[in-house]
């Protein structure tokens, strides 16, 4: 078992796709599959490719021995540690004396195993520049280079603005609506379809020659997903933007909170509203679109401005109703914040409700915010209130 992974970690290293193959018996389409995905993992720069055999699963009478195993990889300056990616595989042998050979690969999907990404599902095209490594399908390949300039300006400013240390870019993969549906998959911590950043697990340490799981707990690496059909319409909306793409910036901001490990214990309107206050805090086309939006929800659907729910739960009610609203008051608050305590205290009061562990309990919120803006929460939103009704 482990002479097979070491021809395929052999196979990845010197970028030999057919001695890949070579270990494999799949249907063809599974067979193109794997060429597009060692096509695409090449594609994509990283410093460390490997696979890391992670269980051995029964013997399934009807599929043979099973192998969970780890593609273990680490985008270069995007992974602060090696992120993880789950599979399984299932192995045939035809006599006890022969080699196991694999006859059927299939992705583990769950909260943070990462599977699917988009060299999961076909082919797929890679660009990069100095803040973004953004992978395509071959077709939308002239697209995502057009993106390309607006999608660099928002990610460097996000790190400029909130800098993760080790990391200078981010991995934005662009799909089609329907993939993105696939990518988000089970993720967890993952909201916006529009686009979504998710953490995925990671593993700075592995045991060579052993079969164990090497994910740290305490370590994450994320991905970010975005529409590329929503990013273009942007774009197409707003022009060339000094700050680079909203949609970017957004999830972004996410991205830099889950690598900063700050999780998102805060309470629902400063996560959700940083990142909406972020997409246009460097543009006033932005911002005044977001007031546009809050007028609109007004006037057509008939909900007033409202300080909204710290609980998740009821940031996102079920029926759906309302979390538009929910979006744009909290991205409201940020704006306010800005506009009378300047941008940096904006900044500091997303770092810190980010950082507060455990589900925030209204002391720790009204301690952040009395720290950088002299007020705790009933009397800040006191404040905010009169701002809005005058919008
Ligand atoms: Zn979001």
């Amino acid at each position: 078992m482990l002479e097979l992974v070491a021809r395929l970690n052999t196979a990845l290293r010197e970028d030999d796709v057919e001695a890949w193959l070579s270990v494999m018996d799949l249907e063809p389409e599974a067979q193109q599959q794997q060429r597009w995905w060692f096509e695409g993992v090449q594609a994509v720069p990283m410093d460390v490719r490997e696979i890391v055999p992670t269980a051995m699963l029964g013997v399934d009478p009807q599929r043979g021995q099973g192998l969970q195993m780890a593609f273990r990889h680490q985008v270069s300056g995007a992974d602060p540690v090696p992120s993880l990616e789950y599979y399984r595989w299932d192995l045939h042998r035809a006599g006890t004396q022969e080699p196991a050979r694999i006859v059927d690969v299939r992705g583990r999907e769950g909260a943070r195993s990462a599977y699917p990404q988009l060299w999961d599902l076909g082919e797929v095209r890679v660009q990069e520049s100095d803040a973004v490594v953004a992978i395509s399908t071959p077709e939308r390949e002239q697209e995502a280079a057009e993106l390309m300039p607006s999608l660099q300006d928002a990610a460097r400013a996000t790190f400029a603005e909130f800098p993760v240390k080790g990391v200078r870019r981010m991995v934005v993969t662009l799909a089609e609506s329907d993939q993105v549906e696939q990518l988000f998959g089970e993720s967890e911590g993952a909201y916006d379809y529009a686009g979504f950043a998710t953490e995925t697990q990671a593993a700075p340490q592995v045991q060579p020659d052993t079969v164990r799981d090497p994910r740290d707990p305490e370590a994450q690496t994320g991905r970010i997903v975005l529409d590329i059909d929503y990013a273009l319409e942007e774009l197409d909306y707003f022009g060339v933007l000094e700050g680079g793409s909203p949609l970017l910036r957004h999830e972004a901001l996410h991205l830099s909170m889950l690598l900063g490990d700050l999780d998102r214990w805060g309470p629902e309107w400063a996560v959700e509203g940083a990142a909406t206050w972020w997409e246009g805090a460097a543009e006033t086309a932005v911002r005044e679109d977001l007031f546009s939006w809050a007028e609109e929800l007004m006037e057509e659907e008939n909900q007033e401005a409202a300080w909204p729910p710290g609980d998740p739960e009821e940031f996102y009610p079920e029926d759906g109703e309302l979390i538009d609203r929910h979006y744009v008051d909290a991205g409201l608050i940020f704006v306010f914040i800005q506009e009378r305590y300047g941008q940096d205290a904006a900044s500091a009061v997303v770092t810190g409700l980010h950082r507060l562990r455990g589900y925030a309990r209204q002391a720790q919120v009204d301690a952040v915010l009395e720290a950088q803006l002299g007020v705790p929460e009933a009397e800040l939103r006191t404040l905010w209130e009169a701002w809005v009704q005058d919008l």
